[in-house]
């Protein structure tokens, strides 16, 4: 399979959970000290590495677009959520996130780096999954570090603490429309910390979303609007097996 982003051999699969989030989170795991995995159909098996290729997607990437690439996009997302789950309280109350704290004198920049982490982590979704949306404005967004338009990020706190540490995807909710999707959205759930990534081609669909952020990603410690979309008759991508 070529890489999705630039067309050479594909080499790797991403993690689809960030491998500095699943140790910064779990703390160290082994064979002897798993982490357990589930899907719809199986749960509780037994992982015990982060390099782990259940992790990981089934869409391939390239060495160099893993590295060179999309190394700083990948940089900017761990410290965001590092900065994030330190701070979950602050995010709770609704309180404003100064990310000029986060990221010291290069925040529009970090901020866009986050924003093309997630339009990576999509891309590989996208692919893996056959969903029906063009994937080039993907791939040119990550090659040449300009935002993908269509595509909106919101952080915000689960709404209850979970009883059981948990990291993971939920599966890609879709308007489809001729065979296309023109709207489609997906969270990357970390502990209290929950990123809902949002791809919007359409305008009536902007009013939902214009009380979420984007391109530029921003902190939405409130629930937003796009959640009432999620809804039955949508079209669901990638529920694991
Ligand atoms: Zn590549």
């Amino acid at each position: 399979m070529d890489c999705w982003i630039c067309g050479a051999e594909g080499t790797t699969g991403e993690h689809l959970v960030k491998a500095s989030d699943l140790r910064s989170f779990f703390g160290k795991f082994s064979q002897k000290s798993p982490l357990y995995f589930h899907t719809k159909g199986k749960r509780n098996i037994p992982v015990g590495s982060p390099r782990s290729d259940r992790f990981k997607s089934k869409a391939k990437i390239c060495k160099t677009c893993n590295s060179a690439t999309t190394q700083p996009y990948d940089e900017a997302w761990e410290r965001l959520s590092a900065y994030l789950r330190e701070n979950i309280s602050q995010l709770r109350r609704n309180d404003r996130i100064d990310l000029s704290r986060v990221f010291p004198g290069a925040t529009r920049k970090s901020l866009l780096h986050v924003h093309l982490y997630f339009v990576k982590l999509f891309g590989c979704l996208i692919v893996e999954h056959c969903i029906p949306i063009d994937i080039s404005p993907f791939a040119i967004a990550l090659r040449t570090g300009i935002p993908h338009k269509n595509i909106y990020l919101a952080f915000g706190p689960q709404l209850e603490h979970p009883k059981r540490k948990f990291a993971g995807l939920t599966p890609v909710d879709a308007v489809d429309r001729d065979g296309v999707s023109v709207f489609a959205t997906w969270c990357y759930i970390l502990g209290d910390i929950v990123v809902d990534v949002i791809y919007s081609a359409e305008k009536q669909y902007m009013q939902v979303v214009s009380v979420v952020i984007g391109p530029m990603p921003q902190i939405a410690p409130k629930k937003h609007a796009a959640l009432r979309m999620w809804q039955s008759g949508m079209r669901c991508y990638g529920r694991p097996e």
